[in-house]
């Protein structure tokens, strides 16, 4: 855990985080759009009761330091909050600095996991791999009543909660792709969910990309650091994000794109890294840095015009990923998208916006809290009956394939890559 970092880059400019929560003046606009507040109506799980209590906690004033730790952990970061907000104020980063001021021990193993994103990847991906053979062979069903005993529920969750493994990851992928060769366009950010966990993503985002665009590379780039960040591990996450903007300088001016919405927010975001004045060399390279940062389906949504209309089976939906909605503006794109491609079978489901309950790992360890919003997601999802959902977050696809297996199990998710990447190969051909 290290220092907090004291400021915040806001809507309204750079604040100090008193004067950052200071700015809600109670009035309750936000609460109808917080998932939490929703699943439970308790207020110290709503925005304006974890405000209260932010600012309360800076001022000294807070005589139950559990009853904080709670309202802080439960907090989905999802930021609908900050859009129904008239004053901008922006929770989830006021939650996450609050948590780093509460500083709460980084459990040890996140802590191993972001210094190896750090340190050595390929150790991780070895390890992934291992994990995966074992998951495949189904021993490491057995392995999860060791796992709660050695205090590690969430990995146990988190083996419950996913079915699906792949036997290679993106960067072999890649390897074949790349030899088909290679142009500078684009540059493909690989983000850590479709590199170790969904390469079908990956290797569709870079089809579709390679159609659309013409030939583009791989950034070569590192974790974004997200993870680090949430985890209150910042000197990592400034490290990675050193990383990958000196990799990005050295690649041109094209645009980076990602493909997964959550990551792609943190890397448009990477100036709030460096406020400090020993950082001053850094920010203007941030600020260049994320002015090129694309989330991919912000191009699909520049290039409806070159989709072709495809074969959809069933009744096709999209759900917005929090950080592709409120961390990036990105509501307009992703559904010209679905909707020039899915045709007449596209139909918007009810309260397409609001969070599936994903949030990275609050799924594994908040498992009852988000398992409440997420069969709200699925039964909104089956009441247009809609047979494939789309989404652009691999936080949600875990999710909502979780969702969909135990709740409405006729319906699959997809990355909205997937669904134009298919449809370019119906039309032209792999
Ligand atoms: S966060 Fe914004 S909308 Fe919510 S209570 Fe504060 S000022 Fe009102
Ligand atoms: S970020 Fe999401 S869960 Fe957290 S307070 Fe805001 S709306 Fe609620």
């Amino acid at each position: 855990m290290t220092e907090p970092l004291g400021r915040l880059l806001t809507d309204l400019g750079e604040r100090a985080v008193y004067d950052a929560v200071s700015q809600c003046s109670r009035c309750g606009y936000c609460e109808q759009a917080c998932p939490t507040y929703a699943a439970t109506g308790r207020e110290s799980y709503s925005p304006r009761g974890r405000n209260q209590l932010i600012r309360l906690m800076i001022e000294g004033k807070l005589d139950d330091p559990k009853a904080v730790d709670e309202a802080l952990s439960t907090c989905l970061l999802c930021g609908a909050c900050r859009t129904a907000c008239y004053a901008k104020v922006s929770v989830p980063d006021l939650v996450l600095e609050a948590r780093r001021a509460l500083r709460v021990e980084t459990h040890w193993l996140v802590k191993r996991v972001t210094r190896m994103l750090v340190e050595s990847p390929a150790s991780l991906a070895v390890l992934l791999k291992i994990g995966y053979l074992l998951k495949r062979s189904g021993l490491s069903r057995l392995g999860r009543p060791l796992l709660r005993t050695v205090g590690l529920p969430a990995l146990a969750a988190m083996d419950e909660g996913v079915a699906e493994v792949p036997s290679r990851l993106l960067d072999e992928e890649l390897e074949g792709l790349r030899a088909e060769g290679e142009g500078n366009n684009w540059n493909y950010f690989a983000p850590c969910g479709p590199r170790y966990l969904f390469p079908r993503v990956g290797v569709a985002t870079w089809k579709a990309l390679t159609k659309l665009k013409g030939l583009g590379r791989h950034a070569d780039n590192s974790c974004c650091g997200l993870f680090s960040y949430n985890y209150g591990e910042l000197a990592d996450a400034r490290a990675l994000a050193k990383r990958n903007i000196e990799k990005a300088e050295s690649a041109g001016d094209e645009p980076i794109i990602g493909d997964c919405s959550s990551c792609v927010a943190f890397l448009k975001s990477y100036p709030q890294l460096f406020l400090m004045p020993s950082d001053a060399e850094w920010r203007p390279r941030a600020e260049r840095f994320a002015a090129r940062v694309k989330d991919v389906v912000e191009v699909y949504g520049e290039a409806v015009k070159d989709l072709p209309l495809g074969a959809a089976e069933g009744t096709v939906t999209y759900h917005d990923s929090c950080r592709a909605l409120h961390g990036q503006g990105l509501q307009d794109q992703p559904r010209r998208t679905a909707k020039a491609v899915a045709g007449q079978s596209y139909r918007e489901m009810p309260d397409a916006d609001i969070c599936c309950g994903g949030a990275g790992a609050f799924s594994f360890v908040h498992e009852g809290l988000s398992d409440e919003v997420l069969r709200r997601k699925v039964g909104n999802a089956a009441s247009v009956q809609s047979s494939t959902i789309l989404t652009s977050s691999t936080s949600c696809l875990i999710q909502l394939a979780r969702g969909l297996r135990k709740y409405y199990p006729d319906a699959k998710v997809l990355h909205l890559s997937e669904f134009v990447a298919r449809s370019l190969e119906e039309r032209h051909g792999p």
